[in-house]
């Protein structure tokens, strides 16, 4: 038995995560879920949005589950998640855009991963008013040799470990003189220990555009915080949308699985999100486990639920994102769905394109067995 702290978050959190949750009990993997709140839960039972027991659950248990949490728009408290990366240290951030079964994408191919360092930049959180008039404010861009030398190394150790084409890292060095030169220099650097993998640069304005051109060409991007946040949202459009974009945040020994979309307020509570994001969340869980035949299992099922397009969320199911619409179902019944073909994948069938294996993170072989 392996106990995981389990935040469910805000808006459709709750939902997607309960989703997760039963597709756990399909696996047959042992996991306790240490239920803990963050976000606007958390405020009303204690004043906090991020209380001690949440970061010391994550601290004991290493690994955790999270759905997405509402950060305000304005004054009040700072972002949960921002603070949460911060002070676990969670520094590199992993968005895996692939498609799934051509749905909801113009780039039936695509299959990126996208490092992101989630502990700095302009997401350091120190910013102020320049006068009390509040006529003008500043928020500093904190790079650092140490992070930025860290996160280009797990991003070429990512590359090799799953033998990926190449690393481009994406900066604004000539317009942001330091602190671009500083992680510029830090990701040549690194790419000299790295002879074997390719290894390119891009300019963040100019990678958006080859992007949306052509996404093929790319396969590991590293990048800044903020550029990180705007280019993995981009990839997940580029692979079928939000609601199938899972994320991992890893430090040095714990790792946080949570998907790239937010907390879709206008959805909360109508059993309509897709929760194959929060799904194929707990599927990057289990390779980091070493489970690697249950998080098969789940890729395939999500696969093949996706592909089939009996019974799928309305994200997947518009016309304009399908060649086929289809009446869209509940978020619950599609993990309800997933859940019933994950005893019935067939693992001697060839892995469904892209094919990437996928351990993404850095998978904690003390965890092995678990
Ligand atoms: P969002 O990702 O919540 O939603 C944007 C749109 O994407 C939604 O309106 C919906 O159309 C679609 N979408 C998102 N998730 C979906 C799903 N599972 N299924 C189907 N469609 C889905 O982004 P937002 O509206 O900019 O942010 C809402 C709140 O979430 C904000 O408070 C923001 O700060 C927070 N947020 C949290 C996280 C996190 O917890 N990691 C990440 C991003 C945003």
């Amino acid at each position: 038995m392996v106990k995981v702290t389990l935040i469910p978050g805000d808006g459709i959190g709750p939902e997607v995560t309960n989703a997760a949750r039963l597709v756990t009990t399909a696996t047959g993997v042992d996991i306790e879920w240490e239920v803990v709140e963050a976000g606007e839960k958390a405020i009303q039972a204690s004043g906090s949005p991020l209380p001690d027991n949440v970061l010391d659950s994550i601290r004991r248990n290493r690994l955790a589950l999270k759905g997405p949490i509402t950060t305000p728009i304005g004054g009040g408290f700072r972002s949960v998640n921002v603070a949460l990366r911060q002070q676990l240290d969670l520094y590199a951030s992993v968005r895996p855009a692939r498609a799934i079964a051509g749905e909801g994408t113009r780039f039936p191919e695509t299959d990126l991963i996208v490092v992101r360092e989630a502990t700095e930049g302009l997401y350091s959180g120190v910013e102020h008013w320049v006068d009390r008039e509040h006529s003008a404010a500043e928020t500093v861009n904190v790079i650092t040799r140490k992070a930025s030398d860290r996160i280009v190394r797990f991003a070429f150790e990512l590359a090799k470990r799953e033998k990926r084409r190449k690393v481009t890292a994406v900066h604004k060095a000539n317009i942001m003189k330091t602190t671009g030169a500083l992680f510029q220099t830090a990701f040549r650097e690194m790419a000299a220990k790295y002879p074997e993998i390719p290894s390119e640069e891009r300019l963040v304005d100019n990678m958006a555009m080859q992007l949306v051109k052509r996404p093929s060409e790319y396969d590991v991007i590293v990048t800044t915080n903020l550029f990180g946040d705007i280019l993995s949202d981009l990839c997940a459009g580029l692979a079928g949308g939000l609601g199938i974009a899972p994320g991992a945040l890893y430090g040095e020994s714990i790792a946080v699985f949570e998907p790239v979309h937010g907390s879709a307020p206008k959805y909360a509570g109508q059993d309509k999100a897709n929760p194959v994001a929060e799904i194929l969340c707990l599927e990057l869980l289990l390779r980091h486990l070493g489970k690697t035949e249950a998080a098969e299992r789940v890729y395939r099922a999500v696969w093949q639920t996706i592909a089939e397009k009996k019974v799928v969320t309305y994200d997947l199911a518009l016309p304009g994102y399908t060649n086929r619409p289809v009446a869209p179902s509940t978020c619950s019944a599609m993990a309800k769905e997933i859940a019933r073909k994950v005893p019935l994948v067939d693992l001697r069938a060839p892995r469904p394109a892209p094919s990437a294996s996928g351990t993404w993170g850095a998978p904690d072989p003390s965890l092995e067995g678990a």
